[in-house]
């Protein structure tokens, strides 16, 4: 069954028509904002506050249950049982790796997988999530490019992921103890879901729900300049950063066939226009997995420094230890290449950070999970990201 809902989206400066369709028999409210809340609830004779109650229990208590909001009044909560629902994502699994690492593989109401990884920190959280079930991209670096597109992900199984990490690791509505990040840098490209991902970020951010505001968001693209063009003139942005991953067209040509489509030059420009959109202490990030005798030698690293200060962009540079996976034909460097590469990228001016490896005993790198479930059940052979 087909249901179609119209209200009206109040979060923009101009109102515009909101439709929300479901191929399953409920609406999905849980990526929907406060004021599409109020609409819904207006369309079934309910007064306004009880969208606000609704958005409260939703985002702020973080409760996936219809009948654990008691606030409301039974006869909705019946209405809402039929008519809409709050929890569409399933954990099929979880892993808790020995440095606290939690990594978890969700099912869609289609059947898709969904990876999800939380990493707690001394002063803050980092929750990891994906954009999309699968990804269209070939990252040849990477377990998901494996899998293929399966679907983009909506908006509210984007703010799901994030509630299902946190109820789990504080227990449900607890407010985290420490700061929250999100990165989108699980399964999927997500500056090809853009609308979904900015609507699950608005969402986010809202004081009166889960209030993970924008400066606390970093996006991951393999370089979709056109989404990044569009990105830089859109006010709520979250930072951004670029997997670069090789010094060359050549090289990453091999490494992200995207490459082909938008080369270095092309994408550092669209870099330069993001530039110009970066708060006073924000900087572009560009990550670089560091893969064995394939883009770590010196003279690599000082090409991708000459490359960055030719650009002169305010950016730094993350080399990210490359997590092995068996069916893939990379290593990681070792730690000290990572650290020779990163004293020269130094010593010609780049900020250069090294992202410690997490989770590693439970394969936490992005799209590991579910690829090697596939791998599994579906005898696809892997790659790792
Ligand atoms: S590295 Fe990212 S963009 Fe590339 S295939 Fe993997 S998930 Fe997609």
């Amino acid at each position: 069954m087909k249901i179609t809902y119209e209200g009206e989206d109040h979060s923009g400066s101009a109102h515009r028509m909101l439709r929300l369709t479901r191929m399953d028999k409920a609406v999905q409210l849980t990526g929907l904002s406060q004021p599409e809340l109020v609409s819904f609830v207006e369309t079934l004779g309910e007064p306004a506050y009880r969208g606000r109650q609704l958005f409260g229990a939703l985002q702020h208590r973080r409760l996936r249950n219809f009948d654990e909001i008691t606030d409301l009044p039974k006869g909705l909560r019946t209405r809402l049982h039929e008519i809409a629902g709050a929890a569409t994502l399933k954990v099929e699994s979880q892993y808790t790796s020995d440095d606290g690492t939690r990594r978890y593989l969700m099912k869609t109401h289609d059947n898709l997988p969904v990876e999800t990884v939380f990493i707690p920190e001394e002063r803050r959280d980092t929750i990891c999530f994906s954009s999309q079930s699968g990804c269209p991209l070939q990252c040849t670096f990477c377990l998901t490019a494996q899998l293929g597109l399966l679907r983009s992900l909506t908006a509210g199984e984007i703010v799901e992921q994030i509630q299902i990490a946190l109820n789990d690791a504080y227990g449900i509505g607890v407010k985290p103890p420490r700061g929250t990040n999100l990165v989108a840098m699980g399964a999927g490209e997500p500056l090809l879901n853009l609308d979904e991902l900015m609507k699950a970020l608005r969402v986010m951010a809202d004081p009166q729900g889960m209030h993970i505001v924008p400066n606390r968001v970093t996006v991951s693209t393999a370089g979709i300049v056109p989404r990044i063009l569009e990105l830089a003139k859109t006010s709520d942005r979250p930072h951004l950063a670029i997997s670069l991953a090789a010094p060359s067209d050549e090289l990453r040509n091999e490494l992200m066939p995207i490459n082909k489509r938008w080369p270095i030059d092309e994408l550092l420009s669209a870099c330069k226009v993001f530039e110009k959109t970066l708060k006073p202490n924000e900087r572009l990030t560009f990550e670089y997995v560091m893969l064995d005798g394939v883009n770590d030698s010196d003279e690599q690293a000082r090409q991708l420094a000459n490359l960055l200060n030719r650009h002169n962009i305010k950016s730094k540079v993350n080399l990210i230890p490359h997590n092995p996976a068996d069916p893939l034909p990379y290593r990681p460097s070792s730690e000290e290449t990572v650290e020779r590469f990163k004293n020269i990228l130094e010593s010609k001016g780049i900020h250069t950070y090294v992202r410690r490896p997490r989770g590693r005993d439970i394969f936490a790198a992005c799209g590991q999970l579910a690829a090697r479930q596939i791998t599994r059940n579906e005898t696809l052979v892997g790659a790792l990201n």
